[in-house]
């Protein structure tokens, strides 16, 4: 019999293996993702909330900060609920994002889902943001300059959704976020503390990175099972 959580791996790609005979749950199995909500995650009764949402996404949309504002199709501002647990950052919007207006949209998006899905948690629960709000040319590395320009607005986010616990996806968004040179390789596997609220923080790999690098993909597993265990313990 294959388990919930073996159903997750796979769909992630993460070959299951079993020694003949062995029980075929071995591990805590996720729970079933809640059913989603119907009604839209907005701050329902509380209009001043909506407004400080709406003003900073007007003022993201307007944003000539930087010279990135040239080259967009349109800014990608952010989705999901308002007062999720889960904050996931990503480094910029790709060509997929560009075009559609929301984070993680193309191939590393369904892969982000699914990672999301193997804790429990469907991609509609979360917060998903950008450290860039508009997409660099050919998809290059962000400049300093204009992560610096943009992060006020993430900032501001984070401090309105108010998450239990923060994921950055991929080097450039850890790099950044932590204000380091490290390689992701020894930033990831550690829950560190970030912002004003010491929120715990945890890096994994960039779901486009671990398309090109499936072997990755367990130690990806480890970090996820890592924020389960930090959502759990601070419900
Ligand atoms: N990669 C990112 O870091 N963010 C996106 O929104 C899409 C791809």
């Amino acid at each position: 019999m294959t388990s919930l959580r073996d159903r997750y791996l796979q769909e992630i790609g993460i070959p299951v293996w079993r020694a003949r005979g062995a029980p075929a749950v071995s591990a805590p199995v996720p729970p079933e993702p809640a059913p989603e909500a119907a009604a839209p995650a907005v701050l329902v009764g509380a209009p001043q909330g909506a407004d400080v949402w709406s003003e900073l996404q007007s003022k993201v949309r307007a944003c000539t900060l930087c010279g990135l504002h040239r080259g967009r199709t349109q800014t990608v501002f952010g989705v999901g609920r308002r007062d999720a647990q889960l904050f996931v950052i990503g480094e910029a919007p790709g060509a997929d994002e560009d075009r559609q207006g929301e984070p993680f949209v193309g191939r590393a998006g369904q892969l982000l889902n699914a990672m999301l899905r193997s804790i429990g948690l469907p991609r509609a629960e979360v917060y998903i943001a950008n450290i860039l709000k508009c997409r660099p040319p050919n998809n290059r590395d962000p400049e300093p300059s204009e992560a610096a320009s943009c992060t006020p607005y993430l900032s501001r986010q984070i401090e309105l959704v108010q998450p239990r616990v923060l994921l950055a996806v991929g080097r450039i968004a850890a790099q950044w976020l932590l204000q380091t040179d490290a390689p992701i390789g020894r930033i990831r596997g550690r829950v560190v503390s970030y912002g004003p609220r010491n929120t715990p923080l945890v890096v994994t790999y960039h779901p486009a990175y671990l398309l090109r690098s499936p072997l990755e993909k367990a130690k990806a597993w480890t970090d996820l099972c890592m924020v389960k265990e930090l959502l759990s313990r601070s419900s």
